[in-house]
């Protein structure tokens, strides 16, 4: 069996619009970018992509509800009797000068905002209280931040005194055309094989609204390309990779396996 593995050194991007541009631009200017979107449409795979073309180092952090600032910023370890400092992702990426990408930031605990905006300015600064150290980040230092705009409730809204203190880009799932051509350069599954299963992804999106939470994600037809591609028939492959992982509910699963069934 051959396994398809991402190329890890220059990840493959097909772009939507003007967002690489958008990010060289906010890049150049010393401007932190604010990317929004669902779930599962690239925004991740378009920060390392960006990563690797202008070859910086690269720090990510999956955000969740117990991460605090010192988890970016650093702490004291005790080890072998002795206490010694240790970097976390933010503060190693201001200080190589290279990229940290903090996706779902809203679910980040609220302390976090005080490394954050000074960081998000014109100071580019990250004060460490624990060691008294006052960090310049370089020129080549970029904060990128995401969040998916359909997770947000009152209390997780993301404040306006934190959103503009950033260029904005607004991810959405790709147009027909180009979600074919990241199935084929993700599985090198077949054309046909790419159409139909984007063509399912239209309907079950019309769908959202009424009966689903979360959309169907570009991710979850990579899933079900290479279920498909290793010989899996394709009702069945659809069923596991992407309907049963958007609803729990029985009557849906079988409302969405009648747009599966009409398309295989
Ligand atoms: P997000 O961060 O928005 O949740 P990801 O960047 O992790 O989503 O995308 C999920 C998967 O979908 C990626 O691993 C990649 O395989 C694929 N993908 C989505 N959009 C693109 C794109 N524009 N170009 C290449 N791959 C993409």
């Amino acid at each position: 069996m051959k396994l398809e593995t991402p190329n890890l050194d220059n990840p493959f991007y097909q772009p939507a619009g003007n967002e690489v541009d958008v990010f060289e631009q906010a890049w150049k200017n010393r401007l932190p970018l604010l990317i929004k979107g669902p779930t599962g449409c690239g925004k991740t795979r378009f920060v390392a992509h960006m990563a690797a073309r202008l070859g910086l180092p690269l720090y990510t952090v999956a955000c969740h509800d117990d991460l605090t600032a010192a988890d970016l910023v650093g702490r004291h370890l005790i080890g072998d009797g002795k206490t010694v400092w240790c970097d976390g992702p933010l503060t190693r990426s201001v200080r190589e000068g290279g990229i940290c990408y903090l996706d779902e930031v809203v679910e980040a605990r609220k302390d976090t905002t005080v490394v954050l905006h000074p960081l998000a300015d014109d100071r580019r600064i990250l004060p460490i209280d624990r060691t008294g150290e006052l960090l310049q980040a370089p020129p080549s230092f970029m904060l990128v931040v995401s969040y998916n705009p359909g997770y947000q409730n009152l209390l997780k809204g993301m404040k306006p005194s934190t959103r503009q203190r950033f260029v904005s880009l607004r991810f959405d799932f790709p147009a027909p055309a180009q979600e074919e051509a990241i199935l084929i350069g993700e599985t090198a599954c077949a054309p046909d094989l790419a159409r139909r299963l984007v063509g399912i992804a239209g309907a079950l999106r019309a769908l959202k609204d009424r009966d689903l939470e979360e959309a169907a994600s570009t991710r979850l037809l990579i899933y079900a390309a290479l279920l498909i591609k290793e010989g899996m028939d394709p009702v069945a492959a659809c069923r596991s990779a992407i309907v049963e992982s958007l609803t729990d509910d029985v009557e849906t699963v079988e409302a969405l396996m009648e747009v599966v069934a009409a398309t295989f």
